[in-house]
Protein backbone atom coordinates (compact mmCIF):
# COMPACT_ATOMS: atom_id res chain seq x y z
CA UNK A 1 0.00 0.00 0.00
CA UNK A 2 1.08 3.18 -0.99
CA UNK A 3 1.83 6.05 1.79
CA UNK A 4 -0.56 8.22 -0.31
CA UNK A 5 -3.52 5.46 0.73
CA UNK A 6 -1.88 4.96 4.17
CA UNK A 7 -4.75 6.20 6.41
CA UNK A 8 -2.13 7.76 9.20
CA UNK A 9 -4.75 6.63 11.86
CA UNK A 10 -4.33 3.31 10.91
CA UNK A 11 -0.62 2.90 10.66
CA UNK A 12 0.91 0.27 13.64
CA UNK A 13 1.96 1.82 16.66
CA UNK A 14 5.76 1.75 16.74
CA UNK A 15 6.78 -1.18 19.19
CA UNK A 16 9.47 -0.34 21.31
CA UNK A 17 12.33 -2.88 20.30
CA UNK A 18 12.86 -5.03 23.01
CA UNK A 19 16.22 -4.25 25.01
CA UNK A 20 19.11 -6.61 24.36
CA UNK A 21 19.93 -9.29 26.86
CA UNK A 22 23.24 -8.68 28.40
CA UNK A 23 25.38 -11.56 30.78
CA UNK A 24 27.57 -9.29 32.62
CA UNK A 25 30.08 -11.99 34.51
CA UNK A 26 32.42 -9.82 37.13
CA UNK A 27 35.95 -12.06 37.87
CA UNK A 28 37.28 -9.24 40.16
CA UNK A 29 39.84 -7.13 39.32
CA UNK A 30 40.57 -3.70 40.04
CA UNK A 31 37.36 -2.48 38.79
CA UNK A 32 36.06 -4.52 41.66
CA UNK A 33 38.41 -3.14 44.60
CA UNK A 34 38.11 -1.40 47.41
CA UNK A 35 40.13 -0.55 50.66
CA UNK A 36 40.77 -3.00 52.92
CA UNK A 37 41.61 -3.35 56.78
CA UNK A 38 44.84 -4.30 55.80
CA UNK A 39 46.12 -1.98 53.28
CA UNK A 40 46.04 -1.92 49.78
CA UNK A 41 42.92 -2.78 47.83
CA UNK A 42 40.90 -6.22 46.84
CA UNK A 43 38.10 -7.85 45.17
CA UNK A 44 34.94 -6.86 47.19
CA UNK A 45 32.22 -6.09 44.52
CA UNK A 46 30.33 -8.06 42.28
CA UNK A 47 28.69 -7.81 39.04
CA UNK A 48 25.42 -6.42 40.61
CA UNK A 49 26.96 -3.55 43.00
CA UNK A 50 29.23 -2.00 39.30
CA UNK A 51 26.10 -2.43 37.02
CA UNK A 52 23.86 -0.54 39.89
CA UNK A 53 26.62 2.14 39.62
CA UNK A 54 26.68 3.07 36.26
CA UNK A 55 24.15 5.79 34.86
CA UNK A 56 22.54 5.25 31.78
CA UNK A 57 23.53 1.65 31.95
CA UNK A 58 20.13 0.48 32.10
CA UNK A 59 19.12 2.03 28.92
CA UNK A 60 21.76 0.41 26.85
CA UNK A 61 20.48 -3.32 28.00
CA UNK A 62 18.59 -5.68 29.84
CA UNK A 63 21.59 -7.02 32.52
CA UNK A 64 21.69 -10.10 34.04
CA UNK A 65 24.60 -9.46 36.84
CA UNK A 66 26.32 -12.57 37.77
CA UNK A 67 29.90 -13.11 40.20
CA UNK A 68 31.49 -16.20 39.67
CA UNK A 69 35.51 -15.22 41.16
CA UNK A 70 36.60 -11.97 43.28
CA UNK A 71 39.94 -12.54 42.47
CA UNK A 72 43.10 -10.10 41.16
CA UNK A 73 43.59 -11.72 37.78
CA UNK A 74 46.91 -13.12 37.78
CA UNK A 75 45.18 -16.13 39.78
CA UNK A 76 42.73 -16.64 37.14
CA UNK A 77 43.20 -20.15 35.97
CA UNK A 78 42.59 -21.13 32.14
CA UNK A 79 39.96 -23.70 33.72
CA UNK A 80 38.50 -20.26 35.49
CA UNK A 81 37.91 -18.94 31.91
CA UNK A 82 36.54 -22.47 30.85
CA UNK A 83 33.98 -22.25 33.21
CA UNK A 84 33.28 -18.42 32.29
CA UNK A 85 33.00 -19.64 28.34
CA UNK A 86 31.01 -22.69 29.67
CA UNK A 87 28.29 -20.50 31.41
CA UNK A 88 28.21 -17.87 28.43
CA UNK A 89 27.66 -20.75 26.18
CA UNK A 90 24.61 -21.59 28.29
CA UNK A 91 23.59 -18.07 28.17
CA UNK A 92 23.90 -17.70 24.53
CA UNK A 93 21.68 -20.97 24.56
CA UNK A 94 18.74 -19.49 26.45
CA UNK A 95 18.69 -16.45 24.50
CA UNK A 96 21.09 -13.93 26.03
CA UNK A 97 22.08 -11.51 23.22
CA UNK A 98 26.12 -10.71 24.33
CA UNK A 99 28.10 -10.99 27.04
CA UNK A 100 29.92 -8.56 29.07
CA UNK A 101 33.17 -9.72 31.31
CA UNK A 102 34.84 -8.05 33.77
CA UNK A 103 38.16 -8.41 35.24
CA UNK A 104 41.62 -7.49 36.27
CA UNK A 105 43.98 -5.82 33.72
CA UNK A 106 46.92 -8.05 34.10
CA UNK A 107 45.79 -10.88 32.45
CA UNK A 108 43.17 -9.25 30.22
CA UNK A 109 45.04 -10.44 27.01
CA UNK A 110 45.19 -13.82 28.14
CA UNK A 111 41.83 -14.49 29.20
CA UNK A 112 40.04 -12.62 26.24
CA UNK A 113 42.45 -15.10 23.61
CA UNK A 114 40.85 -17.49 26.04
CA UNK A 115 37.19 -16.90 25.59
CA UNK A 116 37.70 -16.15 21.84
CA UNK A 117 39.00 -20.01 21.43
CA UNK A 118 36.14 -21.57 24.00
CA UNK A 119 33.26 -19.57 23.28
CA UNK A 120 32.45 -19.86 19.19
CA UNK A 121 29.48 -17.49 18.81
CA UNK A 122 29.13 -15.16 16.54
CA UNK A 123 27.46 -13.01 19.42
CA UNK A 124 29.98 -10.37 21.01
CA UNK A 125 31.73 -11.15 23.99
CA UNK A 126 33.05 -7.87 25.54
CA UNK A 127 35.72 -7.95 28.15
CA UNK A 128 36.21 -5.00 30.48
CA UNK A 129 38.68 -3.87 33.19
CA UNK A 130 39.93 -0.86 34.70
CA UNK A 131 43.62 1.20 35.71
CA UNK A 132 42.25 2.92 38.78
CA UNK A 133 39.61 1.70 41.61
CA UNK A 134 36.80 2.67 42.38
CA UNK A 135 37.57 4.96 45.28
CA UNK A 136 39.95 6.36 42.89
CA UNK A 137 40.02 10.33 41.74
CA UNK A 138 39.15 9.44 38.25
CA UNK A 139 38.40 5.82 38.35
CA UNK A 140 37.50 4.62 34.74
CA UNK A 141 35.46 1.63 35.71
CA UNK A 142 32.25 2.80 35.38
CA UNK A 143 33.23 4.56 32.00
CA UNK A 144 34.16 1.29 30.87
CA UNK A 145 31.85 -1.00 31.91
CA UNK A 146 29.53 1.60 29.57
CA UNK A 147 31.60 1.86 26.64
CA UNK A 148 31.90 -2.45 27.14
CA UNK A 149 27.72 -2.31 26.94
CA UNK A 150 27.92 -0.58 23.58
CA UNK A 151 30.11 -2.13 22.12
CA UNK A 152 28.59 -5.74 22.89
CA UNK A 153 24.73 -4.51 21.99
CA UNK A 154 26.05 -3.12 18.97
CA UNK A 155 25.28 -5.04 15.69
CA UNK A 156 28.89 -4.34 13.59
CA UNK A 157 30.61 -6.19 16.87
CA UNK A 158 28.99 -9.36 15.85
CA UNK A 159 31.03 -11.95 14.17
CA UNK A 160 34.39 -11.31 15.61
CA UNK A 161 34.88 -13.38 18.43
CA UNK A 162 35.86 -11.56 21.85
CA UNK A 163 36.85 -7.79 21.73
CA UNK A 164 38.73 -5.99 24.44
CA UNK A 165 36.93 -2.33 25.59
CA UNK A 166 39.35 -0.18 27.57
CA UNK A 167 40.04 3.56 27.25
CA UNK A 168 37.00 3.76 24.68
CA UNK A 169 39.04 1.95 21.98
CA UNK A 170 37.84 -1.78 20.78
CA UNK A 171 40.44 -3.94 20.45
CA UNK A 172 40.33 -7.50 19.17
CA UNK A 173 41.23 -10.49 21.42
CA UNK A 174 43.83 -11.77 19.58
CA UNK A 175 45.92 -8.81 19.13
CA UNK A 176 45.58 -6.76 22.35
CA UNK A 177 48.41 -6.66 24.82
CA UNK A 178 48.82 -4.47 27.82
CA UNK A 179 51.66 -1.93 27.11
CA UNK A 180 51.74 -0.38 30.71
CA UNK A 181 51.19 -0.36 34.31
CA UNK A 182 49.72 2.33 35.35
CA UNK A 183 47.89 4.57 32.31
CA UNK A 184 44.06 4.01 31.48
CA UNK A 185 45.66 3.79 28.01
CA UNK A 186 47.41 1.15 29.21
CA UNK A 187 46.04 -0.90 26.01
CA UNK A 188 47.43 -1.20 22.76
CA UNK A 189 46.55 -4.08 19.74
CA UNK A 190 49.66 -4.91 17.99
CA UNK A 191 49.99 -5.39 14.30
CA UNK A 192 46.92 -3.29 12.79
CA UNK A 193 46.11 -1.36 15.89
CA UNK A 194 42.57 -0.95 17.68
CA UNK A 195 39.34 -1.98 15.65
CA UNK A 196 37.46 1.00 16.32
CA UNK A 197 35.99 3.37 19.55
CA UNK A 198 33.15 3.93 21.36
CA UNK A 199 32.11 7.65 21.10
CA UNK A 200 28.91 9.93 21.57
CA UNK A 201 27.71 7.06 22.90
CA UNK A 202 28.35 4.61 19.93
CA UNK A 203 30.58 1.67 18.80
CA UNK A 204 32.57 2.72 15.51
CA UNK A 205 34.55 0.20 13.62
CA UNK A 206 37.51 1.22 11.39
CA UNK A 207 38.27 -2.56 10.77
CA UNK A 208 37.59 -5.95 11.12
CA UNK A 209 38.57 -9.38 12.25
CA UNK A 210 37.43 -12.52 11.36
CA UNK A 211 36.24 -15.34 13.86
CA UNK A 212 39.36 -17.74 14.86
CA UNK A 213 39.34 -20.20 12.18
CA UNK A 214 40.24 -23.17 14.31
CA UNK A 215 37.72 -25.31 16.26
CA UNK A 216 35.93 -24.22 19.84
CA UNK A 217 38.80 -26.00 21.68
CA UNK A 218 36.51 -26.72 24.74
CA UNK A 219 38.85 -28.88 27.48
CA UNK A 220 36.29 -31.50 29.15
CA UNK A 221 36.94 -32.67 32.70
CA UNK A 222 40.57 -33.48 33.86
CA UNK A 223 43.46 -31.20 34.11
CA UNK A 224 44.98 -29.06 31.64
CA UNK A 225 47.95 -29.62 30.35
CA UNK A 226 50.70 -27.82 31.68
CA UNK A 227 52.82 -25.30 29.16
CA UNK A 228 55.90 -23.68 29.90
CA UNK A 229 56.92 -20.21 29.12
CA UNK A 230 60.39 -19.38 28.29
CA UNK A 231 61.60 -16.32 27.88
CA UNK A 232 65.92 -15.77 25.89
CA UNK A 233 67.82 -13.25 27.38
CA UNK A 234 71.05 -12.06 26.38
CA UNK A 235 73.85 -14.60 27.08
CA UNK A 236 71.26 -17.21 28.07
CA UNK A 237 72.90 -20.89 27.49
CA UNK A 238 69.26 -22.65 27.98
CA UNK A 239 70.25 -24.70 30.82
CA UNK A 240 66.42 -24.62 31.76
CA UNK A 241 65.17 -26.63 29.16
CA UNK A 242 66.43 -30.14 29.48
CA UNK A 243 64.64 -30.02 32.96
CA UNK A 244 60.87 -29.24 31.43
CA UNK A 245 60.02 -32.61 30.51
CA UNK A 246 61.32 -33.87 34.08
CA UNK A 247 59.14 -31.24 35.90
CA UNK A 248 56.19 -32.54 33.85
CA UNK A 249 55.22 -30.16 31.02
CA UNK A 250 53.97 -31.58 28.20
CA UNK A 251 54.85 -28.77 25.96
CA UNK A 252 56.85 -25.39 25.98
CA UNK A 253 56.58 -21.99 24.51
CA UNK A 254 60.14 -20.38 23.56
CA UNK A 255 59.99 -16.33 23.33
CA UNK A 256 62.96 -15.70 21.17
CA UNK A 257 64.17 -12.78 20.13
CA UNK A 258 63.31 -10.56 16.85
CA UNK A 259 61.94 -12.50 14.54
CA UNK A 260 62.26 -15.89 16.79
CA UNK A 261 65.85 -16.72 17.50
CA UNK A 262 68.05 -17.57 20.54
CA UNK A 263 71.72 -18.17 20.96
CA UNK A 264 73.30 -20.14 18.99
CA UNK A 265 74.56 -22.15 21.82
CA UNK A 266 70.58 -22.94 22.94
CA UNK A 267 69.40 -24.73 19.73
CA UNK A 268 70.90 -28.39 20.25
CA UNK A 269 68.39 -27.81 23.85
CA UNK A 270 65.26 -26.38 22.29
CA UNK A 271 66.00 -29.69 19.12
CA UNK A 272 66.18 -32.23 21.83
CA UNK A 273 62.90 -30.49 23.70
CA UNK A 274 61.06 -30.34 20.36
CA UNK A 275 61.99 -33.91 20.37
CA UNK A 276 60.11 -34.64 23.86
CA UNK A 277 57.17 -32.30 23.44
CA UNK A 278 55.82 -29.79 21.15
CA UNK A 279 57.85 -26.37 21.47
CA UNK A 280 56.49 -23.54 19.79
CA UNK A 281 58.35 -20.69 18.79
CA UNK A 282 57.35 -17.12 19.60
CA UNK A 283 58.52 -13.46 19.87
CA UNK A 284 59.51 -11.48 22.28
CA UNK A 285 58.95 -8.08 20.43
CA UNK A 286 55.45 -6.50 20.41
CA UNK A 287 54.50 -7.17 16.98
CA UNK A 288 54.78 -9.12 13.29
CA UNK A 289 55.02 -12.59 12.61
CA UNK A 290 57.88 -15.10 13.57
CA UNK A 291 59.59 -15.87 10.58
CA UNK A 292 60.22 -19.19 8.76
CA UNK A 293 62.36 -18.51 6.16
CA UNK A 294 64.90 -15.84 6.34
CA UNK A 295 68.11 -16.35 8.28
CA UNK A 296 70.41 -19.15 8.46
CA UNK A 297 72.40 -19.25 11.33
CA UNK A 298 73.19 -21.35 14.48
CA UNK A 299 69.87 -20.71 16.90
CA UNK A 300 67.99 -18.57 13.91
CA UNK A 301 64.30 -19.38 13.08
CA UNK A 302 65.19 -21.62 9.54
CA UNK A 303 68.02 -23.84 12.18
CA UNK A 304 64.84 -23.86 15.12
CA UNK A 305 61.96 -24.89 12.69
CA UNK A 306 64.65 -27.59 11.37
CA UNK A 307 65.10 -28.75 14.79
CA UNK A 308 61.56 -29.08 15.26
CA UNK A 309 60.02 -25.72 16.73
CA UNK A 310 56.87 -24.89 15.44
CA UNK A 311 56.58 -20.75 14.24
CA UNK A 312 53.64 -19.05 16.33
CA UNK A 313 53.01 -16.87 13.68
CA UNK A 314 51.30 -13.76 14.97
CA UNK A 315 50.73 -14.96 18.52
CA UNK A 316 52.39 -13.03 20.86
CA UNK A 317 53.95 -15.77 23.51
CA UNK A 318 50.96 -15.46 25.73
CA UNK A 319 48.44 -16.30 23.71
CA UNK A 320 50.41 -19.16 21.64
CA UNK A 321 50.95 -20.69 25.27
CA UNK A 322 47.30 -20.87 25.51
CA UNK A 323 46.38 -22.16 22.19
CA UNK A 324 48.55 -24.85 22.63
CA UNK A 325 47.19 -26.19 26.73
CA UNK A 326 43.89 -26.34 24.54
CA UNK A 327 45.09 -28.10 21.76
CA UNK A 328 47.25 -30.47 23.45
CA UNK A 329 44.29 -31.40 26.14
CA UNK A 330 42.39 -31.58 22.73
CA UNK A 331 45.03 -34.02 21.39
CA UNK A 332 45.86 -32.10 18.20
CA UNK A 333 49.22 -33.82 16.23
CA UNK A 334 51.40 -31.22 15.75
CA UNK A 335 50.77 -30.76 12.09
CA UNK A 336 47.21 -29.54 13.70
CA UNK A 337 49.04 -27.51 16.27
CA UNK A 338 50.90 -25.93 13.62
CA UNK A 339 48.11 -25.29 11.41
CA UNK A 340 45.94 -23.56 14.30
CA UNK A 341 48.56 -21.15 15.08
CA UNK A 342 49.12 -20.13 11.36
CA UNK A 343 45.45 -19.53 11.53
CA UNK A 344 45.93 -16.77 13.26
CA UNK A 345 48.15 -15.27 10.68
N1 LIG B 1 46.02 -4.30 38.21
C1 LIG B 1 44.99 -5.21 38.00
C2 LIG B 1 43.72 -4.63 37.40
O1 LIG B 1 43.85 -3.71 36.68
C3 LIG B 1 44.71 -6.17 39.05
C4 LIG B 1 44.18 -7.37 38.36
O2 LIG B 1 44.52 -7.60 37.20
O3 LIG B 1 43.36 -8.06 38.95
O4 LIG B 1 42.63 -5.06 37.60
Amino acid sequence: MSAATTPATTTPAAHPAKPPRLLALSLGGTITMTATAGGGIAPTLGAADLVAAVPGLGEVADIEARSPFRLGSSSLTLANIAAVAAEIRAAFAEGFDAALVIQGTDTIEETAFALDLLVGDERPVVVIGAMRGPQQPGADGPANLLAGALVAVSAEARGMGTLVVLNDEIHAARYVRKAHTALTSAFVSANGGPLGLVAEGRARFFSRVAPPAVPVLLPGAGELPPVALVKIGMGDDGRLLPALAGLGYAGAVIEGAGAGHVPGVMAEAVGELAAQMPVVLASRTLGGPVFERSYGYPGSEIDLIARGAIPAGLLPALKARLLLVLALKAGFSRERIAAALAAFG
